[in-house]
């Protein structure tokens, strides 16, 4: 397990711009001469940045990984050219950790990865590397034809809109049609149709892509609408910022001066009375002025816990629609969709094997495909139904593998001889504030909970003494040698924990 938490997400820690160069930055120097990237590594290295396109912005990918290439690759490194030291020193400061993980969630497993200045081979794989953007921009419609600058949300809001993530990639099947309809709906007629619309499934079933592609769709047609897209997360922080630094009418001018508001997982809104408070009156300042609203979250509004009922009856004034698991055409129909978007046409019996076996999520469905598509690449095998059995631990690991919580909690509690109980509890001797902070650190890592999901378990911490605990432990596997070993021979045992292999 990599030491550092800063994974999450590569493009918000760069600090500064390329006029603040790391420390260690050197004048360009060829370290090695090697040969041109072979065709293989030109493809690997093409599907790896469509990835890492997911987790860094355009002008970072431009700036930093376009002109680069595969240098080499074994089993255990993959050498990445540069074009010089500067460079080299900046994807080592701050992008190293994003790129392991972008490997490992496209070849499913962990590599070293290196920057090496090698001008001439990275030169070759920027001439040869298609830009990801070219192949999975969606084609604009013919009366958009002169458009300018692509459809951009508010600059305030936290993403940008994922280039995958429109209605025509969307595949549409009975478990999703009506939600689907719903943002289509909204789209044409934003805040005439439903108001708010309340879109609900459980994790990875398409809500952030429904909500996208909304937002997308509504700005092609009207690109003047000020929409602001958010994660629930992100407007409970602003709000807390805001109260800490007084700005609170900044905020709420900001929060109410937009045409459109998106939160993304508004489940989340769960346990903190008073940021529901203010997305109450958030909310009813928009709505009375015939703004729309659209929120997404795991659960239906009642199921929410704690949310306060004129919330709950506001949540359901507009119309809740509810994502389901995928059937299994629908799930054979998306693995024939994401492998085409990747390049490739699976064969029907391995399609058909996939979506057998693979039935609850879509992004693990989608998962399955780009780790069959970058084995069978790396491994310059066909893809057959051999080639998928070979592979398939690592495929099933994904299904499955992901610990729990609970398992996270109970390995910590055994490893570190204390209860489970007092993990939860308000004690903070040392020796159980550490154990519980591993415990925080390793949920981070491993499962996709949010910091207050994590605090929750934990006893119902809040989101910042989770972050505390995170940092704490990520700063210590870089300065003590005990704590290196006890994540990473508890991440191992966690991961050895994965059930049955098929
Ligand atoms: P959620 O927000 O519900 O957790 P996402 O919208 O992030 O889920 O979807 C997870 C992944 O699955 C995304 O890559 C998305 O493009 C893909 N996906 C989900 N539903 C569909 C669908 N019906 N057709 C195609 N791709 C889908
Ligand atoms: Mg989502």
């Amino acid at each position: 397990m990599q030491s550092s938490n800063t994974a999450k997400s590569g493009s918000s820690q760069e600090p500064g711009r390329e006029s603040q160069p790391p420390q260690s930055m050197q004048t360009a120097q060829h370290e090695t001469s090697a040969a041109l990237p072979e065709p293989h590594h030109v493809e690997l290295w093409r599907r790896l940045c469509i990835a890492l396109l997911e987790d860094i912005r355009r002008e970072q990918y431009e700036t930093w990984f376009r002109p680069t290439a595969v240098r080499s690759l074994d089993q255990n490194r993959l050498s990445i050219a540069v074009q010089n030291g500067f460079s080299r020193d900046w994807l080592q400061e701050y992008y190293l950790e994003t790129v392991v993980n972008t490997v490992e969630k496209v070849l499913g497993r962990r590599l070293e990865v290196e920057f090496v200045v090698d001008p001439e081979c990275a030169a070759a794989g920027e001439r040869e590397t298609p830009a990801p953007s070219a192949e999975t921009e969606a084609p604009s419609p013919p009366e958009a034809a002169p458009s300018k600058a692509p459809p951009a949300l508010l600059p305030s809001s936290d993403v940008t809109l994922n280039p995958r993530y429109r209605f025509d990639g969307f595949v549409v099947g009975p478990c999703n049609r009506f939600a689907y309809a719903a943002c289509q709906g909204v789209a044409e007629k934003p805040s005439q149709a439903y108001n708010p619309l309340f879109v609900h499934g459980s994790v990875g079933l398409g809500k952030t892509h429904l909500l996208q592609s909304l937002c997308y769709h509504l700005l092609q047609h009207t690109p003047e609408t000020r929409i602001l897209y958010l994660s629930c997360e992100t407007f409970v922080n602003h709000f807390i910022g805001a109260l800490e630094n007084g700005s609170i009418d900044r905020f709420r001018s900001k929060y109410r001066d937009v045409d459109m508001l998106v939160v993304d997982d508004i489940h989340l809104l769960a346990n903190k009375e008073r940021t529901q408070e203010e997305f109450f009156h958030t909310f009813n300042s928009l709505h009375t002025r015939g703004k729309q609203l659209v929120l997404s979250s795991d659960c239906p509004p009642l199921e929410i816990p704690t949310l306060h009922a004129r919330l709950v009856s506001r949540f359901k004034w507009g119309l809740v629609t509810e994502l389901d698991p995928p059937c299994y055409e629908t799930r054979l129909a998306i693995l024939r969709r994401k492998s085409r978007e990747q390049g490739h046409e699976i064969p029907d019996d391995v399609a058909r094997f996939l979506a057998d076996r693979i039935d609850t999520n879509i992004r693990e469905l989608e998962g399955a495909v780009t780790k069959l598509l970058g084995f069978c690449v790396l491994s310059q095998k066909k893809i057959t139904l051999e080639s998928v059995r070979q592979c398939l631990r690592e495929l099933f690991t994904v299904r499955k593998g992901l610990p729990s919580i609970e398992d996270i909690m109970k390995i910590v509690a055994d490893r570190f001889g204390v209860k489970q109980a007092e993990l939860q509890s308000r004690r903070r001797t040392q020796a159980i504030a550490y154990p519980r902070q591993i415990g925080m650190y390793l949920a981070r890592q491993i499962t996709r909970m949010s910091l207050e999901e994590i605090g929750g378990h934990f006893g119902g911490r809040d989101h910042s003494t989770v972050l505390y605990g995170v940092q704490k432990i990520a700063r210590l596997t870089k300065q003590d040698a005990r704590t290196l070993t006890h994540v990473t021979e508890l991440s191992l045992e966690l991961r050895a924990h994965d059930p049955e292999s098929p």
